[in-house]
């Protein structure tokens, strides 16, 4: 942990405040989840192979993506939102694409669902600076509405090339367009499919549900404690206590 203790204090304020939201004492005392992902359950990889090296600095792929036109979405959005965070993480954080306040500030998950996000993310003592977050696609869609495919496939490229820079160990994949990117063959709804790893080009990947879906169903604490026991499945994986 950081040795300013103001940090460190506002850390543990944010890991409590995740722990209040989804009800209590069960963090402590449940047993820890295994550490390996089952390898039974994780579906074969999808063509492609592993990833490629990286081509390019990261930076630039950002400097283009803020340039991009590729596709329709580029016509409604205020700014491009490329992503933030470290780019050595062995954590990377998947959603769908920038809402509201993202679009107006330029970066990810930085409204409602996003505070939630960098709380959950301090829970599981992270700096939300320590992970890189980011979305499939990277302007806001009108309405906040699904991305259609043709706007995912112009966009995935970026995404390709911000993951084999940073080749994360663990992808979390918030919500189910971000899923349905990695997991196009995944059967069920994201309550079927979360929860366990995935092997996709070599990495693993957690699907969960996205913060936004949280905070929609506020009240509900079952789906806290889903999202948080796919978090401590992720801890355990990368040795975090
Ligand atoms: S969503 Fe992606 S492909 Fe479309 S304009 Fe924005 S950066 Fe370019």
């Amino acid at each position: 942990m950081d040795k300013d203790p103001d940090r460190n204090l506002s850390e543990i304020e944010e890991r409590l405040r995740f722990f209040k939201d989804i009800g209590a004492d069960f963090v402590f005392k449940t047993k820890r989840p295994p550490a390996r992902p089952d390898p039974a359950a994780s579906p074969a990889p999808p063509p492609g192979g592993e990833l490629p090296p990286p081509s390019r600095d990261i930076g630039l792929v950002h400097e283009e993506i803020l340039r991009c036109r590729k596709c329709s979405l580029a016509g409604g959005r205020t700014q491009a939102v490329p992503g933030e965070g470290n780019f050595r993480t062995e954590l990377m954080f998947v959603g769908e694409g920038p809402g509201h306040d993202e679009d107006v500030q330029g970066r990810p998950f930085i409204g409602r669902a996003g505070q939630l996000l960098t709380r959950i993310i301090a829970a599981m003592t992270y700096d939300r600076a320590d992970v890189f977050i980011t979305n499939i696609v990277k302007c806001r869609p009108p309405d906040n509405r699904v991305p259609h495919r043709d706007e995912v496939e112009a966009c995935a490229p970026y995404l390709l090339e911000q993951i084999g820079a940073i080749r994360p160990k663990v992808i979390v994949t918030l919500g189910k367009s971000a899923t349905d990117f990695f997991l196009p063959d995944a059967i069920g709804g994201m309550t079927s499919i979360r929860g366990r790893f995935y092997t996709w080009r070599g990495l693993q990947v957690m699907p969960t549900f996205h913060p936004s879906y949280l905070v929609r169903s506020e009240g509900n604490k079952e789906i806290k404690k889903m999202v948080w026991d796919d978090m401590r499945k992720v801890m355990a994986f990368l040795g975090k206590k």
